[in-house]
């Protein structure tokens, strides 16, 4: 099943309290479209860049097998750009700066062999923007799976709304899953979350695991003990990808490919934070995500227990 992944492709400046990286690599659809490849789904990528993006940051998506004929060129503006700071305990960050740039006037425009992806994966990005890619994309009936954060929750609440109207899998951390929904618990959260349109929900909780909520049941994954957290930049986009990436290889979308999917997310989430920027998953292997898939199997395998 192909991916349609649309999201920024950006320059980062990210401070750790262990060290710095600046203007480097980033984005949502970066990161997506990265994981979506380490398991062998055929990507396509739409956004924008400006005129001061490297080619080789190009070659890089392309030689991993993305697609990026719809990935724009606006020569005139420059490459949207974020800068952020995490907390010591690398849970929590601050956003410095958000400068769209050529995103603020980025009007997305599908190419022809872009408009029937059996999969429509949404990156963080302006919700209108959002809405204007499920229009030109659905001829095939795709699957909506979208990504969100606190900046639009904040900025465009209202076309936030509609676009959630028309997404299937909404996946968000639990920050924005409380301000979205204005509840505090989680399982409510989910619950109000749902009722504004997406079926399916997964709650990302850092280095706490995910929650999906899928059909009745709920399903709750760890995330993967490392001893060295290097930097968390994307790696809620590569959850996405990661989901997406499985959905796509699978070919299915029923509850226990979703709950594999997590998994799956989870298991690629854990690498890219290993190193600043995508680096370590423009080099994952696919048997490096198998070994840690199993890794997690065994991280949270329940054993039996007599009943009392
Ligand atoms: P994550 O750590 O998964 O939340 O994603 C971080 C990535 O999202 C960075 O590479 C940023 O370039 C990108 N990003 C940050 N803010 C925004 C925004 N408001 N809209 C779209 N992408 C963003």
């Amino acid at each position: 099943m192909s991916i349609l992944v649309v999201g920024t492709v950006a320059f980062d400046t990210v401070e750790t309290p262990f060290g710095r990286a600046e203007r480097i690599l980033g984005g949502s659809a970066t990161y997506a479209s990265l994981a979506a490849r380490v398991v062998g789904a055929p990507v396509m990528l739409n956004a924008v860049v400006g005129g001061d993006f490297p080619d080789a940051h190009v070659q890089a998506l392309r030689s991993r097998g993305v697609d990026v004929e719809g990935l724009v060129r606006d020569a005139g503006g420059e490459t949207f750009f974020w800068a952020g700071r995490y907390h010591y305990d690398l849970g929590t960050r601050d956003t410095l700066a958000t400068h769209l740039n050529v995103l603020a006037t980025f009007e997305p425009d599908l190419p022809a062999s872009y408009r029937r992806p059996e999969i429509v994966c949404l990156g963080n990005l302006d919700p209108a923007v959002q809405a204007s890619v499920i229009d030109q994309a659905s001829g095939g009936a795709p699957l909506v799976i979208a990504d969100t954060m606190n900046f639009w929750i904040d900025s465009t609440p209202d076309a936030l709304r509609e676009t959630l109207a028309r997404v299937d899998v909404l996946v968000v951390n639990d920050e924005e899953a409380r301000q979205l929904s204005g509840e505090s618990n989680l399982v409510r959260a989910a619950r109000a979350v749902r009722a504004m349109g997406p079926e399916t929900v997964v709650i990302k909780k850092g280095e706490h695991g995910a929650l999906l909520f899928c059909g009745d049941a709920v399903f709750s994954a760890p995330a993967y003990p490392l001893e060295d957290v290097v930097d968390p930049t994307g790696a809620g986009d590569t959850f996405l990808g990661g989901f997406a990436g499985h959905l796509s290889r699978c070919g299915a979308r029923d509850p226990e490919t979703m709950r594999q999917a997590v998994v799956v997310g989870s298991a690629l989430a854990s690498f890219v934070v290993e190193a600043f920027g995508p680096e370590r998953l423009l080099d994952v292997r696919p048997e490096d995500l198998d070994a840690r898939v199993e890794a997690f199997r065994r991280l949270s395998a329940v054993p039996q227990i007599l009943p009392v």
